[in-house]
């Protein structure tokens, strides 16, 4: 097992790999930028180092300050979180190089999951159901046309270097297409770099099912079943469940199955999330993520399992600590992301923290760098924290939601909870009768009045 492991991140997700490190008795690094200098992740862990300047590019994102960091310290391996450098093959690889370990998987993976088009046919290739589109790359207008008429409109347009919602275009008809396909490809170029995209079906009332999967490295993978994100504004989730309100457990050991053999099949190691959108009772793949999810709790939760504990496990080559048969379900679990966002047009809105009081009790969890004083540096991600609650099941989980979110204080600043309180008041989210659409169009009814 390692000594001492640096964590490459900031904010909510450092502090969770510190808590990790902490119970197995393994020392932790932090790294910051000069901006994030009274951080907590630095306060609470048991060493820091200063990586560079305000700006991500400068210092979460510098390959080179971190590896140094690694050398100063000693640290034997690296978590990268989620976000920043955690699905970047290179820094993978460039960790490799220099003997130290990265606690997620092989670089080659990233690579694969990291281009949509090969992990789109990765996935077919193992078994997974895809969504109907073009097979790979489309180069030009006419292309397009052919693959829209040939599986129908609407279609949606998508980068193949694309990521975090960005980069998707979608079209009803020839006319859209030619304006989208222009548009995504110069914005993708823009953003990305790659000017590449792809095109699928737009499908019209899908939920977001992802499925978290977990391997050894040595051809042994689980499952841990499904979360449903489909509550997202501008493709970004902002509230996340497990289990899934309209999976069923013969569908749930069917997807979880195809999902655990597809990852055991290229010997995955750690975590991964296999997104899906569900419809009509039939999965479509639509990618892969090589790291830790930012909704991981939930299914910690409901399974009693760390996550996070495990990924050092398995990166220092040690067994996972449970098999398929031992990971029961357990109750219902619901995250709400908390930003740092002024509604209704959740403008970012960093600034001082006045007081700061997370809610506590049974069933009760907050995930958050914050404390009373702080100041919210604008610099980075508007997310400040994260609050899961478990219950013995849904009505359960909602109703302590409402009751923790009741007694969270956050003052000085605006944040996304009002959002939380008035969507627990809606009859959809009670009865889980929603898709991916369902929050845009509740957002455009409630605040455009
Ligand atoms: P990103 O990597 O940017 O997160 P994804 O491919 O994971 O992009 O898609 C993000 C979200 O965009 C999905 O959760 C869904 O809401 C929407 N989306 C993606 N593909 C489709 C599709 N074919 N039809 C309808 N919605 C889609």
């Amino acid at each position: 097992m390692f000594d001492k492991i640096l964590i490459a991140n900031r904010g909510e997700i450092a502090l969770r790999v510190i808590r990790a490190c902490r119970e197995m008795g393994i020392k932790s690094v932090a790294v910051h930028s000069t901006a994030d200098a009274d951080a907590m992740h630095v306060r609470m862990a048991d060493e820091s180092v200063c990586i560079g300047p305000n700006s991500s590019t400068d210092s979460y994102l510098n390959k080179a300050a971190i590896i140094s960091a690694c050398e100063i310290t000693g640290a034997q391996a690296v978590h990268p979180g989620y976000g920043f450098l955690s699905e970047n093959a290179a820094f993978a690889q460039a960790l490799e190089d220099h003997g130290i370990t990265f606690i997620g998987p092989k670089a080659e993976h990233i690579r694969i999951m990291g281009d949509k088009i090969t992990a789109k046919v990765t996935a077919k290739d193992l078994g997974i159901p895809v969504v109907p589109g073009s097979d790979g790359g489309v180069a030009d207008f006419e292309t397009a046309i052919g693959v829209a008429a040939g599986i129908g409109f609407p279609v949606i347009i998508k980068a193949t270097a694309g990521g975090g919602g960005r980069g998707m275009k979608v079209a009803h008809n020839a006319e859209e297409l030619e304006i989208a396909f222009r548009t995504a490809r110069s914005e993708s170029k823009a953003a990305f770099g790659n000017d590449e995209v792809y095109i699928e079906k737009y499908l019209q009332k899908p939920r977001h099912i992802e499925i978290q999967v977990f391997g050894d490295g040595k051809g042994r993978a689980v499952h841990l079943g499904e979360r449903d994100c489909s509550l997202q504004r501008r493709h970004q989730k902002v509230f996340e469940e497990a289990p899934g309100p309209v999976i069923t457990e013969a569908l749930r050991a069917k997807i979880g199955k195809v999902c655990a053999d597809a990852v055991a099949k290229i010997n995955y190691i750690g975590a991964g999330t296999i997104e899906f959108l569900y419809e009509d009772g039939e999965f479509f793949f639509i990618e892969m993520n090589t790291r830790l999810q930012v909704e991981h709790p939930v299914t910690e939760a409901i399974f009693g399992v760390d996550l996070v504990r495990e990924q050092i496990r398995v990166a220092a080559g040690m067994d996972m600590s449970f098999g398929q048969s031992d990971l029961v379900i357990n109750g219902h679990a619901i995250e709400v992301r908390i930003n740092a966002e002024k509604l209704p047009n959740f403008s970012p809105c960093p600034g001082k923290i006045k007081v700061f009081h997370a809610p506590g009790g049974l069933g009760v969890r907050m995930d958050s760098a914050i404390y009373g004083g702080y100041s919210i540096p604008p610099y980075y991600d508007s997310l400040i924290g994260k609050l899961i609650v478990h219950g013995r099941d849904r009505p359960e989980a909602l109703a302590r939601l409402k009751r923790a979110l009741g007694e969270l204080i956050i003052d000085g600043i605006d944040t996304t909870v009002p959002l939380f309180h008035d969507l627990l008041a809606e009859p959809d989210i009670q009865t889980g009768d929603y898709n991916i659409h369902w929050l845009e169009k509740w957002l455009a009814a409630k605040y455009s009045a």
